[in-house]
């Protein structure tokens, strides 16, 4: 603990001068009572008790009494002055807190390790809190107690004192040599707990995944390590910490047997009297109790010191800035939006956006897709100004978005993410969250534009449902449609949808697309998507690959250039997205020829082919197959969307890909029959069509020739391992 801290509290308690100068007068009062009684001792002696002053002893026993009394009165005061004044220190620095994490772009926000950020706010501010209200006050009043029984040992017997200061550093250096170590093991020991609390929260949140893949005994062995370290560092700072305390009191017992000894010759020679000797160890015991008072202080200061470290590098920490020092308001933006040239990496080694260019016209619709990775999503998030380009610029209305002061940047851009992120409290909220000050009329329109309303009124507290994660009172295509009506009730000039209808059934994602068609011309659409009938009415769809605008136009002009925009259609053609209701096949022949290791097929084997597959639903959050399950189907996605997952080292759950419409997987089954390499679980309600392994081996036997070359295909694809 140093000097510095203890003033830094001082001085943000000092901020509320009024009640700082009543728990001053407080602590005064208080530190009157320990000095004067000691004082009062001499005369109750020297002239009460050994000269038979009867009015001495008496009016010294009242001065003690009516000390006492304040002392009491002064001890409540300062419990209730302490507590008020920590609370309110400690809510400006939690407001601080608060304001400082929303200024974080929230990509960086999501890169940080969870578990410190939570420790910052939960055990770091508790620990300040404590010190505040807990340390402080004791603190200052033991230092004072401490400085003027110094200087009033020094008053009455100066040869006592020297001898008195000769040992009582003592009492000070050795503690001080621990309590460097307990200061050290302490920061070891917060850190291992937020590593621990980091922990627990990852396996609460994975805890399916760790049942599913029987990590169980994995998780034990790790957490067992964050225990060991746990044990070490703790057992360190309580022993480091204790020995400061102990050592403090063995020092001060040592200084007053040595006091006593010299004070007794010094009476005995006649050098003081009985009951300034009296006085003297009066006081120097009230230094002791002081030092012991303090040295139950001086623990919860130095965790708060290693908190408070903690906090500030957090509040000290620079918030790259999205916004230019020249930023304006702009007031209702008509939607137009150039990406001029815009280049974009993550890191040093990749380029994510590579030139892009493209201007969209006010109140049209346009589509941003292509392959997995091709950067729709970062050019999404330049434009919800969550990062800004390294060269190029983004503009809204001609104006570069930097220079756009953030409220009317948000107040001019409604967005729909992936995931929803609804906020623990009613439906109503949630969606009022998009405009505060909107009507009920309005609140409905917006979720009868999203296809949610008969939802809502079904529920048997309708709009006051709780949308809570845990509840499971919506599920995920509900909570997806509040999200939308969220953003369509904030009736801003741009909309971005970041493929906002992926978690949608058929019937709710036409709901939601008209909805915004109707939106025209008031509102520019950008749409982030991977199912590309979902846009095909669209004013313009950009294709990106690899970072770069490939392709644009209206669907039937990229379907006939035969592009990459043709590819990626015909992959999503020719599948059937629901339930078979005849006996037709559900994935035409051509489709499967557009399959790499299937399009050495021939035309019959491959209408054969097509009649084998099933179709299979999956809801929300299912697994298809599990990692370690035989092989035996393979799978292409007809609508809806999957995710791969695999553990890492640590036996943490990895996406490592994230599957949809056209997309296929599960092709090593038709191979051999291996265990599953990893986890398929549907991100959203999906349709899978599913060929089984056997049957596409049956098929292939009858064409010794072409079975060979499929397999080679396969093996081409999968890799033989
Ligand atoms: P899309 O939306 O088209 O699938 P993204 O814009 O998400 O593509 O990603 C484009 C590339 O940038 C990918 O290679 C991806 O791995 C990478 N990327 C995306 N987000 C990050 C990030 N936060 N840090 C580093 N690389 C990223």
């Amino acid at each position: 603990m140093t000097f510095s801290f203890v003033f830094e509290c001082v001085r943000q308690i000092w901020t509320f001068r009024g009640r700082f100068a009543l728990l001053a007068m407080a602590l005064l009062m208080e530190a009157a009572y320990y000095l004067g009684s000691p004082l009062l001792y001499k005369f109750i002696f020297d002239e009460g008790i050994t000269q038979g002053q009867k009015d001495v002893l008496i009016w010294a026993v009242m001065v003690l009494a009516g000390l006492l009394a304040l002392q009491s009165l002064a001890t409540f005061a300062q419990e209730r002055l302490a507590g008020v004044l920590g609370m309110k220190v400690m809510n400006r620095l939690r407001g601080r807190l608060h304001d400082k994490l929303q200024q974080f772009p929230p990509p960086l926000v999501a890169a940080r390790p969870q578990g410190d950020l939570i420790h910052l706010f939960g055990a770091d501010v508790a620990a300040l809190e404590q010190a505040l209200v807990r340390a402080v006050p004791p603190l200052l009043l033991h230092s004072l107690i401490i400085g003027a029984s110094l200087v009033l040992l020094l008053g009455i017997n100066w040869i006592l004192f020297l001898i008195t200061m000769a040992v009582l550093p003592m009492a000070v250096l050795v503690p001080k040599l621990f309590a460097n170590r307990a200061s050290q093991w302490e920061g070891n020991h917060q850190q291992a707990k937020a590593r621990t609390s980091g922990f627990i929260q990852e396996s609460l949140a994975t805890l399916p995944v760790i049942r599913l893949f029987h990590l169980g005994r994995r998780r034990e062995r790790d957490f067992a390590a964050h225990l060991r370290r746990l044990d070490e560092t703790g057992a360190r700072a309580y022993l480091f910490g204790g020995l400061v305390a102990r050592t403090a009191i063995l020092g001060t017992g040592v200084t007053q047997l040595v006091v006593v000894s010299a004070g007794a010759v010094l009476a005995v020679n006649g050098q003081m009297t009985a009951g300034l000797l009296i006085a003297f160890i009066g006081l120097l015991m009230g230094i002791a109790e002081a030092v012991g008072m303090l040295t139950t202080a001086i623990p919860l200061m130095i965790t708060a010191q290693q908190a408070h470290a903690r906090i500030i590098a957090f509040l000290d920490e620079e918030v790259p800035s999205q916004e230019s020092d020249d930023a304006i308001p702009v007031d209702n933006l008509r939607g137009g939006i150039v990406f001029d040239d815009v280049r974009f990496s993550y890191d040093s080694e990749h380029t994510t956006l590579d030139g892009l260019d493209f201007a969209i016209q006010p109140g049209s619709r346009v589509a941003l897709v292509g392959p997995s990775g091709c950067g729709k999503s970062t050019a999404l998030s330049l434009l919800m100004r969550f990062a800004q380009p390294q060269a190029g610029q983004v503009l809204l209305d001609g104006v570069p978005i930097a220079r756009i002061a953030e409220p009317s940047l948000r107040a001019n851009v409604a967005v729909v993410l992936q995931n929803a992120l609804l906020f623990n409290a009613t439906i109503r909220d949630n969606i009022l969250a998009g405009r505060p000050e909107a009507s009920e009329d309005d609140i409905i329109a917006a979720a009868r534009a999203a296809g949610i309303h008969d939802a809502i009124l079904a529920k048997p507290q309708g709009y006051d449902t709780l949308v809570s994660p845990v509840s499971g009172a919506l599920s995920g295509g509900e909570r997806q449609r509040i999200a939308v009506a969220r953003a369509l009730i904030r009736r801003a000039p741009i909309l971005l949808l970041d493929e906002a209808t992926s978690a949608l059934d058929p019937a709710s994602e036409q709901v939601v697309n008209d909805s915004v068609t109707a939106l025209a011309p008031a509102c520019t659409v950008v749409a982030v998507t991977h199912r590309l009938a979902s846009v095909v009415d669209y004013d313009q769809i950009l294709v990106l690959q690899d970072g770069h605008l490939v392709e644009s136009g209206r669907h039937d002009d990229l379907v006939a250039q035969g592009g990459l925009y043709t590819q990626l259609w015909t992959r999503q053609q020719g599948m059937a997205t629901a339930a078979p209701t005849d006996g037709q096949s559900l994935i035409t022949p051509d489709r499967l020829a557009l399959i790499p290791f299937l399009s050495e097929c021939s035309r019959q084997t491959l209408e054969e082919l097509s009649r084998l597959f099933v179709a299979s639903h999956f809801a929300e959050g299912q697994h298809v197959f599990h990692q370690g399950d035989p092989g035996e189907h393979f799978y292409v996605i007809a609508r809806g969307c999957v995710q791969v997952v695999v553990p890492d080292d640590d036996g943490r759950e990895q996406v490592v890909n994230t599957l949809r419409d056209g997309d296929f997987f599960g092709e090593i089954a038709l191979l051999r029959d291996v265990p599953r390499t990893a986890s398929i679980v549907a991100w959203a309600d999906t349709w899978c069509l599913s060929l089984s392994s056997q049957q596409f081996l049956r098929i292939m036997q009858t064409e010794p020739d072409l079975h060979a070359r499929v397999l080679a295909a396969v093996r081409a694809v999968v890799g033989d391992e």
